[in-house]
This record gives structure tokens, C-alpha cells and sequence, in this order.
């Protein structure tokens, strides 16, 4: 499975794409799953924008999008567990896919340690979760997980 944006689908807030050329080139090897979990989540796009603030997410219209997030990461979890992937390779920084950095809910470009809201949920239920700043991957990744 895979961010749909990184696989140049414009599912972004706004309405663009961030094909990555390492992704690409994955595709081109395995069957990789686009998946977003915002639009998932019922949110539209283009959207406005959102961070996470504490406990809840707010987009840049102090609108509450939290409800939709959660939505979006309960639906990106059943997408796994129909896939059984045996990686999940997330957008840096998303405040849904995000791993290990996020922005900090001021809408000032700051990041801070954390995770997305659907990288949580993934991580909480155990799948391997990587980033695009983590390709290449350097070493020869397993194709079935029952191998
Ligand atoms: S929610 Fe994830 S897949 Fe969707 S546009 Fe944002 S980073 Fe890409």
C-alpha cells in the first residue's frame, strides 16, 4: 500500500500530486495499493489544509476535521486488512501519513516530532510502515509476507 499522491494522484489538499521517482520506479516491480486517507475520511479536494493541535486536527479555517481523520484512518485500516500488505510506504510529514514529523498546528511551517493520524492507527496495528525519505530500500524487500 501506498500514499496515492506519491504515486502521482492528485489527492492532495490542493488537488495536486507529489509523484516521487523512487515510488514510480517500485511500481514498476510490485503491485502497489493507492490509498488516501483524507479523501477517504469524506474531506473533499482540494481542501483547505490541516494540522494536528493536540488531540485534534484543524484545518486553516479553524474548522475541527478530526471525525474525518479517524474516518479516514478506520477505512485505511480495513484496506489493510483486505491487502495484507507487506509494507506501507506513507508521505513524510502528512498529518494523516506522516511518520515521524509533523507540523505543529500553527500553520507556520514548523515540524515537530509525531506521527499522522492514519500512521498511528497503522503502526498500532503492526504493519511495517516506511516513508518515501527512506527509498531506495536497500535490501531486497520480501514479496509474499506467507514466504
Ligand atoms: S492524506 Fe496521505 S495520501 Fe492523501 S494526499 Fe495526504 S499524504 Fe497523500
Amino acid at each position: 500500500m501506498v500514499s496515492a499522491c506519491l504515486l502521482g494522484l492528485p489527492t492532495r489538499y490542493d488537488g495536486k500530486s507529489k509523484p516521487h521517482s523512487e515510488v514510480l520506479k517500485l511500481a514498476e516491480e510490485f503491485v502497489l495499493v493507492p490509498f488516501c486517507p483524507e479523501q477517504l475520511g469524506g474531506l473533499p479536494t482540494p481542501r483547505p489544509q490541516s494540522e494536528i493541535s493536540g488531540e485534534r486536527v484543524i484545518n486553516e479555517l479553524g474548522q475541527d476535521v478530526t471525525d474525518e481523520f479517524h474516518r479516514g484512518a478506520e477505512i485505511s485500516l480495513k484496506i489493510a486488512e483486505i491487502v495484507k500488505p507487506w509494507m506501507i510506504l506513507l508521505k513524510s510529514k502528512s498529518p494523516s501519513c506522516g511518520l515521524r514529523k509533523v507540523y505543529d498546528g500553527t500553520f507556520a511551517g514548523r515540524l515537530v516530532n509525531g506521527m499522522g493520524i492514519t500512521a498511528r492507527a497503522l503502526k498500532s496495528a503492526g504493519y511495517h510502515l516506511i516513508t518515501e525519505e527512506d527509498l531506495p530500500i536497500s535490501s531486497e524487500p520480501r514479496r509474499d509476507p506467507l514466504q
